[in-house]
């Protein structure tokens, strides 16, 4: 049990986000290793402390193998600190700068690990709303989880529209640009969403490159929400699978209430399949 901040002994920086800033740190009395995300408050905007609050809980909440563990909460007037498991290959994004890409047989296994991390997620009615590489982490054993509860949120009655636009642009789902298109029942378009990120992130692990828009193109905010929203054909890499090809298609289904649930994908045979492969090489 980590009981005071000043337990940990910082070691190196892992990575820097949005919100913070992200330590290896040391527990001096156990030499145990852990990652600490540190979010400053520095121009005390209540909306980022806020949003830090609201990560916290989640984490607290969630107690899951495919969800990255947060062992302790420390709270101060100048910022929270989240003390997690060390993961120790980093993030997806990283691994994805070595490899350049990966087999489909590794892609079968990330994808399973996220589709039961989101299953698990909402179940507990949390959307986590920014699934992408960087917030896809590896440990040392080469299972994947998912990090990174910044924008995400405890799905409660109706939607609160003002921060629905949360996340990167680039992993967004075609409704989400569309305030017309929100709505079902218990915010399930939101639900949705999280699936098609991890149909981006897949694609993008296969290709090499960000899928939906061309190598040279420049990603523009513009040409980013046409290429998501109003993109008529994907460009599924050559000598791809028909089960790869077809679990993309279903998660990158424009139409939110068309596009698979997390449930069917579990049974698709591009994860259900195979033998799961865990080697990032
Ligand atoms: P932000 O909200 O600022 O994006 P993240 O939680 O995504 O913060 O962390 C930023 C980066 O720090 C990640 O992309 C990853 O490279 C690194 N990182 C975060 N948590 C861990 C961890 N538990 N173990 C190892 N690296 C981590
Ligand atoms: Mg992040």
């Amino acid at each position: 049990v980590i009981n005071d901040l000043s337990d940990l002994q910082k070691l190196s920086v892992l990575g820097h986000g949005n919100s913070g800033t992200v330590y290896k740190v040391r527990h001096r009395r156990t030499s145990s290793i852990f990652a600490l995300k540190v979010l400053r408050f520095d121009h005390n905007t209540t909306t980022v402390r806020q949003q830090a609050v609201r990560e916290a809980e989640i984490l607290k909440r969630v107690d899951s193998p495919y969800i990255v563990r947060c062992h302790a909460v420390f709270d101060s007037d100048d910022d929270i600190c989240f003390a997690m498991e060390h993961m120790e290959r980093g993030s997806l994004q990283d691994v994805l700068l070595l490899h350049k890409v990966l087999s489909e047989e590794v892609i079968s296994g990330v994808a399973r690990r996220v589709l039961q991390g989101l299953q698990y997620l909402h179940r507990m009615k949390i959307v986590h709303r920014d699934i992408k590489p960087s917030n896809l982490l590896i440990n040392a054993k080469g299972h994947v989880k998912i990090a990174d509860f910044g924008v995400s949120r405890v799905v409660v009655g109706k939607h609160d529209s003002c921060d629905r636009f949360m996340g990167t642009c680039a992993y967004m789902s075609p409704e989400r640009f569309d305030p017309e298109k929100w709505g079902g029942d218990h915010n399930a378009d939101e639900f949705a969403g999280d699936v098609w990120s991890l149909g981006v992130v897949v694609l993008e692990c296969l290709k090499g490159h960000y899928p939906l828009i061309g190598v040279g193109e420049k990603p523009d905010w513009a040409a980013l929400v046409c290429a998501i929203c109003f993109g008529e054909k994907l460009e599924m890499p050559e000598n791809s699978s028909p089960e790869f090809r077809s679990f993309v298609r279903r998660c990158l289904e424009k139409d939110w209430r068309n596009r698979g649930t997390i449930n069917e994908l579990l049974d698709h045979p591009f994860v259900s399949r195979r033998e799961i492969l865990i080697d990032f090489g």
